[in-house]
């Protein structure tokens, strides 16, 4: 998801589990072979980098996703719109 060519495909919610379970399975690998490892098609980086990197990435969606949230729920308890409204942004995000 890191890619620029990717940022605007899919919703909220979609990257979300994706970049969520690309850290778990950074986690995992780190777990199984070692955080200072290195899979065999990149050795140019090792398994501590990779995990970082997916971090990173679930940090921007988390970013995306609670700049999204708070005015959301801000504009519906000050009344400049409506719940229906509030959930028709929600789906349109994918949510
Ligand atoms: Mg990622």
């Amino acid at each position: 998801m890191s890619h620029p060519d990717y940022k605007n495909i899919g919703g909220l919610k979609d990257k979300l589990i994706e970049e969520t379970g690309e850290v778990f399975m950074a986690l995992g690998k780190a777990g199984r072979f070692g955080y200072f490892n290195y899979h065999p098609d990149r050795p140019e980086t090792n398994n501590i980098m990779e995990l970082y990197k997916e971090v990173d990435d679930l940090l921007a969606v988390c970013t995306d996703l609670h700049w999204f949230l708070y005015p959301l729920n801000r504009d519906v308890e000050s009344g400049k719109i409506t719940e229906e409204e509030a959930i028709q942004k929600l789906n349109e995000a994918g949510l």
